[in-house]
């Protein structure tokens, strides 16, 4: 089907577009984009989409999803991850490793990419394991994983505790040009850590997690990045003193790039406190302090912070609905990740619209050599539609998980249309799956 989309705001920052015009899609592709005259008659048999007071910009790309399968298909499936990320805007999402077994192997990735062909409605990614098992001692067959179709490798869920290991995993990764997504987490001053540690954990009685668990293997894998000049994307970044250290390093031209989720950027740890030891406020990094936020967002608009990622982990009610200690670290969040960057940080203008758009698109495209990532004449239609004055509460969800602190909460600005490869997959704000 031929689509066009007519009279939006086109937010396209890869090619410094941001400006009303309309694009014309032919055979899953974007072939114009400008003003398109009498287009209705050049094009009787095209879908019209009427894009009037909407942002169209190109698909939005979550580096950092859990989707549970193989192994936890009551938490998650590639098929209802898809749907939660078309619903939230995205058209491609990564497959991180940490799944039962693991993705660390050239069958685990073949199984990602059929699974997410034959029940996907989105581009899925697969990350490959770091090391084997993702146990941290022996590294993965990344050379033939890379051949089967990864972007990166990540122990994510894990650090790579074993600093020889993960300069291996540099050096190695390098030859095939694959970044390395460092999960920043010192166990041995975690173990057994519930949230932040500081004034909120002591009132609460809650076993403290320091930052400097992050700081320390941040740190660490600067260090390494530097000795072997390898590709560092550090996973979630959430403390004052991270945020200094990669801006540190990138003043000193080390290969590296970071990310931050929307719940470090828009919640704190007092947030335990008021909210009565809600588990869904329990993630991991745990959630920081005010000043924290303030040098996450200062780091996002300064661009020591390139991207934004869900970092959405589905878990079970049952699992969550347990004391604080026991709970699972983690939230959803492919559903909340657009509405909360454009109620917190667009509409608060800490950062401009197109730079948003850009640490959602061009920026992860970038960085992992993707595909996708803009409108350019001759890329596959992969676009999002956005309504920045749309209201809604928080309340349901396509994900199979609800673990969502955001729920009730009311956001503003949601993806309306999503579109893959010129095909709509949501549109009204209903999803459409065959
Ligand atoms: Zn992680
Ligand atoms: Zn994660």
């Amino acid at each position: 089907m031929n689509l066009l989309i007519l009279n939006g705001l086109v937010v396209d920052p890869a090619n410094r577009i941001c400006k009303k015009a309309d694009i014309l899609v032919e055979n899953g592709k974007i072939v114009k984009i400008g003003k398109i005259q009498n287009a209705k008659c050049q094009m009787p048999n095209a879908k019209v989409i009427d894009a009037k007071n909407k942002i169209v910009t190109p698909g939005l790309i979550d580096i950092h999803t859990h989707l549970r399968e193989p192994g936890h298909s009551d938490e998650e499936t590639i098929a209802s991850g898809t749907r939660a990320a078309a619903s939230g805007g995205f058209t491609t999402i990564f497959a991180m490793p940490n799944t039962h077994p693991p993705i660390d192997s050239v069958t685990g990735v073949k199984f990602v990419l059929m699974t997410a062909m034959h029940e996907g409605i989105v581009n899925v990614l697969p990350v490959g394991a770091i090391t084997k098992g993702q146990k941290g001692e022996e590294l993965a067959e990344i050379g033939k994983m890379k051949n089967a179709g990864i972007v990166a490798i990540s122990d994510d869920g894990k650090p790579v505790m074993n600093a020889n290991i993960m300069r291996k995993a540099l050096e190695y990764s390098k030859m095939f040009d694959l970044p390395v997504i460092s999960h920043c987490e010192d166990t041995n001053l975690t173990k057994d850590g519930e949230m932040n540690e500081g004034y909120i954990s002591t009132v609460l009685g809650l076993k403290g997690i320091p930052r400097q668990a992050e700081e320390i293997i941040v740190a660490r894998d600067i260090a390494l990045c530097e000795l072997t000049d390898g590709r560092l994307h550090i996973a979630h970044i959430s403390t004052a003193k991270s945020v200094e250290l990669v801006r540190d390093a990138k003043k000193r031209g080390v290969k590296i790039t970071a990310e931050v989720t929307p719940h470090h950027l828009s919640l704190t740890d007092k947030e335990i406190k008021n909210r009565n030891y809600d588990t869904n406020l329990k993630v991991n990094p745990p959630l920081r302090t005010e000043d924290d936020v303030k040098a996450l967002l200062h780091g996002l608009a300064d661009d020591t912070i390139d991207c934004i990622a869900s970092d959405h982990a589905p878990h079970l009610a049952e699992e969550k609905q347990q004391e604080f200690k026991i709970a699972p670290s983690g939230i959803i969040g492919l559903e909340t990740t657009l509405p909360l960057v454009i109620t917190k940080l667009v509409h608060k203008k800490v950062l401009t619209l197109s730079q948003a758009i850009e640490k959602l698109t061009f920026n992860p495209a970038k960085i992992f050599n993707l595909n996708c990532g803009s409108l350019s004449i001759g890329s596959a239609a992969d676009i999002t539609i956005i309504d920045l004055n749309k209201t809604k509460t928080i309340d349901k969800f396509e994900s199979k998980s609800k673990n969502s602190p955001f729920i009730g909460m009311k956001l503003i600005g949601f993806a309306i249309t999503t579109i893959v490869g010129g095909k709509i997959v949501k549109e009204n704000g209903k999803i459409i799956s065959d």
